[in-house]
């Protein structure tokens, strides 16, 4: 049974030494237990917060413990009642090949979908929360302009093609040339922006020329300061994730701030963070809308698949830097 453990808290950018892999015993199910086989993990960016002992929404990793994170897996062993080996569910067994479960938190998936990692992407959290956000935060209309960072991500892909499909007119935000080309010709943005390119601010504003009424925030930094100018009066931004200070504070941000309050006032700016893990009576809904648009192709889900339980790490290090390319999942067994 190998794992991947916190070794020791990163200072700034997650680096390898941060984490260690080892090998244990298989673990073997006691009464009331079953055991999980790791087939497929996820890899999302709030795995950063969870490295540093800082207060937040979540308690912390312990360091020497498991990684935390979302799995599907195999039911290898059962004694326990509802589960039977075989079963295909889903987790959140972290970075391991075997894990005991008393059940908690476990749910059961259908046994012969066709893409199981799904259930970690665009049919699970990710996909989820571009729903919640987009949809009952940002309440896009038809004709609205909204604007999306990280626009080829896990969220961000999803975000984009559900405003679209509400009729609204879409800006994605994305790094590199790939990934605005993506964003455009298989997403469907309207427009699609490189926030690498210098004239990054400008080329937003020209793509915007009616102002913004959503904007998606995934990222802060640089990008929330080009769109903020833009927001018009009533505009509702979603505050899905600030990626771009996940590993430590950037610039001074204390001039900004009235900047932000006197335009949130006088424009009448509805800003709202969210954590999925709050939305779970959105799920029928949303699972009900989601499969039917991934069944008819009108939402398409890429993933960026990792081989290997070993290439965690690295893959989880290279995504904090724009390094994946759709959902990050890792092909573990
Ligand atoms: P993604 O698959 O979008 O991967 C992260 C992407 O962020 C990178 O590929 C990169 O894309 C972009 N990025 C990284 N650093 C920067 C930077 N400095 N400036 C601009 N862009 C950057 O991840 P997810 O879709 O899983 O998550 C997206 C956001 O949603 C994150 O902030 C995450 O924390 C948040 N989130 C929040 C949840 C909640 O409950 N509130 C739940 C799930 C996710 P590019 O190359 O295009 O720059």
């Amino acid at each position: 049974n190998r794992r991947i453990v916190l070794a020791r808290r990163p200072q700034g950018a997650p680096v390898a030494e941060d984490f260690r892999l080892e090998t244990a015993p298989r673990p073997i199910a006691g009464d009331g237990q079953m055991l999980l086989r790791s087939l497929w993990l996820s890899l999302d960016p709030y795995m950063r917060g969870r490295m540093d002992d800082g207060p937040s929404y979540a308690a912390p990793v312990a360091l020497g413990a498991v990684m935390v994170g979302g799995t599907v897996c195999r039911v290898e062993d059962s004694r326990l009642d509802g589960f039977l080996p075989g079963d295909l569910v889903l987790a959140y067994s972290g970075w391991q090949d075997y894990a005991l479960s008393d059940g908690t938190g476990v749910e059961r998936l259908e046994p012969h979908l066709d893409r199981p990692s799904l259930a970690l992407g665009a049919l699970g959290m990710p996909g989820l929360t571009a729903y919640v956000g987009l949809l009952d935060i940002g309440k896009p209309q038809p004709g609205e302009t909204v604007v999306v960072a990280a626009a080829t991500g896990a969220v961000g892909a999803t975000v984009v093609q559900i405003a679209k499909l509400k009729g609204a007119r879409v800006v994605a935000i994305a790094g590199g040339a790939e990934k605005t080309a993506y964003a455009r010709e298989t997403l469907g943005a309207d427009v699609a922006i490189d926030h690498h390119d210098p004239a990054f601010a400008q080329t937003l504003a020209t793509a915007c020329p009616k102002g913004i009424d959503v904007y998606f925030e995934n990222v802060g930094g640089k990008v929330f300061d080009a769109v903020l100018p833009l927001l018009n009066t009533g505009a509702r931004v979603p505050l899905c994730g600030l990626i771009a200070t996940y590993n430590g504070a950037g610039p001074d941000n204390a001039k900004r701030l009235p900047e932000l309050m006197r335009s949130l006032l006088v424009r009448r700016i509805t800003l709202r963070g969210f954590i999925i893990g709050d939305h779970r009576d959105r799920i029928p809904a949303f699972q009900k809308d989601m499969a039917g648009w991934l069944a008819s192709g009108q939402i398409i889900a890429r993933e960026d698949v990792v081989d290997g339980l070993e290439r965690a790490p690295a893959a989880f290090i290279s995504l904090l830097k724009g390094g994946n390319f759709g959902k990050l999942v890792v092909a573990v067994g």
